[in-house]
């Protein structure tokens, strides 16, 4: 191929165009990106900087430098995938090969919509909006006691503003983590000043204040809202590139759509794992980072298969905590360590096996495990609760 575009200048778009060169292709690369920003990483948005302790968050690359020809301010408004071409608002753009970075949208609230002070968290301009809420300490409420909303009540309690996070489920991170696992992290909530309202829902929001559906009011300066995102896809429909039950983008083993000469990649985009035997759709940073390296190669002529260890980490409540594998077919789970103290992971095996461990401010348990992982060497599951033990194969 000679002409690449990417479109999405996130983590995955970006990564995707560096990770070409890197890989010696010499043709055009172009960025189609709708927000009007440099590119820049998401994670610092909700830590950093909302809290104004670093400016921005650009990527720290010479785009120039690397021939790549960015194309900000521009949203692409359909493919079409017989005639090898893009629409975007700025017109059309021909391509050899397309790689779909689109990202993930934040899911919205019905009931809040439009009301002045409800936020979202997903990008520079609304980490921008949420500053001078802290600054200005305005009582917040946040919905969604999930990984988002958990890292915003951590910054906006930092900031010195009163927190209540309102949950629909009975318990933080329950699409994500069992009920033993999340019992430790809600305390955090309480340990930190944060008020955490479980079994609670949200009828809509006012001016100033947020009402449940028991007729509760809460003042709130500002809402944060934080109940999960959804692929950046909408605008595909009609493309004839496959969709799954989630609006992402139906990617095979090597990051391929149903459509020639065109991948899709990181928050976008699921894909089949053999490893665990099921599609995986990962909203994380490390996924953004590693599937580009297996489409640059994929594009150059380099057979590589897509089947990573998902890896993520969050910063909430004074605590590092990280995350590696997928536990949802494992048949037992080891905890290291005493889950009410500072540090403690938890392992899930299958077959004596690991599958995925959750580690709390102990990133050697991590880093061990992920290569633990990776092997797929079994273990002796009587040594694994002894924390001082590092974790290997038997
Ligand atoms: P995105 O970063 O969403 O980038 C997609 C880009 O495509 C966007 O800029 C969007 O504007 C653009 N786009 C969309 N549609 C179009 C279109 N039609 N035309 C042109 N451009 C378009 N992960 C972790 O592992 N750890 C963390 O601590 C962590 N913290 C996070 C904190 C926040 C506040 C957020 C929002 C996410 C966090 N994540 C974290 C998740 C991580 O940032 C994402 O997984 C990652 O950004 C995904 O990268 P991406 O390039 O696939 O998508």
């Amino acid at each position: 191929p000679r002409r690449v575009v990417v479109v999405g200048a996130g983590m995955a778009g970006v990564q995707t165009a560096v990770a070409l060169r890197e890989e010696g292709f010499t043709g055009t690369v172009t960025l189609i990106g709708a927000e009007p920003h440099q590119p820049y990483d998401r994670p610092p948005l909700s830590k950093a900087v909302l809290l104004g302790t670093a400016e921005g968050s650009a990527f720290d690359i010479d785009f120039e430098a690397l021939s790549l020809r960015l194309r900000l301010g521009c949203e692409a408004l359909a493919v079409h995938p017989a005639e090898h071409v893009l629409d975007t608002s700025e017109g059309p753009e021909p391509y050899d090969v397309l790689v779909l970075a689109t990202g993930a949208e934040p899911v919205r609230l019905p009931g809040t919509e439009g009301v002045p002070g409800v936020h979202l968290l997903r990008t520079l301009d609304d980490a921008a909006r949420l500053r001078p809420v802290l600054t200005g300490r305005q009582d917040v409420v946040v919905v969604g006691a999930g990984w988002i909303g958990a890292e915003f009540a951590t910054a906006a309690r930092e900031a010195g503003c009163a927190v209540t996070v309102v949950e629909a489920a009975d318990r933080p991170l329950a699409g994500v983590l069992p009920a033993e696992v999340t019992a430790p992290m809600a305390a955090w909530y309480a340990e930190s000043g944060v008020t955490l309202r479980t079994d609670a829902r949200v009828e809509r929001a006012e001016p100033g204040a947020v009402v449940l559906d028991d007729g509760t009011r809460l003042p709130a300066g500002a809402v944060v809202v934080g109940i999960g995102a959804r692929p950046a896809t909408a605008w595909l429909a009609g493309s004839g590139i496959e969709l799954g039950a989630h609006g992402e983008v139906l990617a095979d083993d090597r990051l391929r759509t149903s459509v020639p000469d065109v991948y899709a990649v990181g928050d976008c985009a699921s894909f089949p794992s053999a490893r665990y035997g099921e599609r995986l759709l990962v909203h994380h940073w490390d996924n953004a980072l590693q599937g580009p390296r297996t489409v640059a190669a994929q594009v150059m002529g380099r057979d590589v298969v897509y089947d990573p260890v998902p890896y993520f980490w969050s910063e909430q409540f004074g605590r590092f905590v990280q995350y590696a594998g997928h536990h949802t077919d494992a048949d037992s789970m080891v905890w290291r360590g005493d889950a009410s103290g500072p540090a403690w992971s938890v392992c899930w095996l299958r077959e004596n096996r690991l599958v995925a461990l959750l580690a709390v401010g102990r990133p050697r348990d991590v880093a061990q495990g992920r290569r633990l992982i990776e092997s797929g060497r079994p273990l002796d599951p009587a040594l694994l609760p002894d924390a001082s033990r590092p974790l290997k194969a038997a």
